[in-house]
């Protein structure tokens, strides 16, 4: 079990409660061994993806969840968007410096990478707990970044208020009692709102389902909240056995590729969405409305 910030492998940690860190994908794509399914499915550059989060904290406690969670030293005040904007970009530029002496990595791409325009605010906890997460969402987009922002929906007043290029409502329950019994907190009605509000954000917006088999693998479940939410996108997504995930959940709640594609198929048959694209690799079917 990690128990504290200094423990966590291949974090840096930007000021007081935000880390950036850079992930398996970037490091595939700098040695030209294939790239993350955004890539594919959304144009981002892998190599030029900074992911960071903005809170190293949560308010749910997921089955799913393969982050170590109590992660926060106490702190008083928060830090400044655009101190860890700043900070982020040295924090990634920290990390890329270990890439110099890695075999097989290609340097024009290692060069590009020293000039992130892509962030991903999902690494790990809640972005929107950081109560000034439209501001740093803004002090990204002024910069010429597109954002990705992920949220698990517990607050709707965050999500009214930020305007990111992409926005995630990262879902697994459908209703009040798969959500205590899921993700382990009484916020349901909090998610509800989001998803209400999000048809109305004017952003690309993404509903990401994490698929357990034999626990949440039930398309007709979901399809009040797509209809609601009126997602550009909808990913289905295999959950994936890591971290501390592994500690509740057995290896074989992780569905093949085969079986998410047949929730896939269903759900779009339920919603009127379409499949649009696919990485097999990652597990993941790409619906359209
Ligand atoms: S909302 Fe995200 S960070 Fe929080 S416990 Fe769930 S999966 Fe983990």
């Amino acid at each position: 079990m990690v128990k504290s910030l200094s423990e966590l492998k291949g974090y840096q940690i930007v000021g007081r409660h935000s880390a950036v860190k850079t992930c398996l994908w970037l490091k595939k794509s700098l040695k030209d061994e294939g790239f993350c399914y955004k890539q594919k499915f959304y144009g981002i550059s892998s190599h030029r993806c900074l992911q960071m989060s903005p809170a190293l904290i949560c308010n749910l406690s997921c089955v799913h969840c393969w982050r170590p969670l109590d992660l926060m030293p106490p702190f008083l005040e928060w830090d400044d968007p655009e101190f860890i904007f700043e900070e982020s970009i040295k924090a990634q530029h920290r990390l890329l410096s270990g890439f110099h002496g890695t075999d097989g990595v290609n340097r024009k791409k290692l060069k590009e990478a020293y000039h992130p325009n892509q962030v991903a605010i999902s690494l790990i906890g809640e972005p929107t707990i950081y109560p000034r997460i439209e501001e740093l969402v803004d002090v990204y987009n002024r910069n010429g970044f597109t954002t990705f922002l992920v949220t698990n929906g517990t607050n709707p007043e965050a999500i009214e208020r930020v305007e990111p290029y992409q926005l995630y409502l990262s879902i697994t329950a459908w209703d009040e009692e798969s959500h205590k019994r899921l993700q382990g907190n009484k916020l349901w009605k909090r998610v509800e709102r989001t998803i209400e509000i999000f048809s109305e954000k004017e952003c690309r917006r993404v509903i990401r389902l994490t698929l357990m088999r034999d626990i949440n693998m039930k398309p007709e479940k979901f399809v009040w909240i797509v209809k609601k939410a009126k997602p550009d996108f909808v990913e289905a997504k295999a959950y994936m056995h890591l971290g501390h995930s592994r500690l509740k959940l057995e290896r074989s709640a992780m569905p093949e590729h085969e079986e998410v594609r047949d929730f896939a198929e269903e759900l779009a048959k339920l919603t009127g969405y379409r499949i649009s694209d696919e990485s097999r690799v990652s597990r993941v079917v790409l619906l359209e409305g």
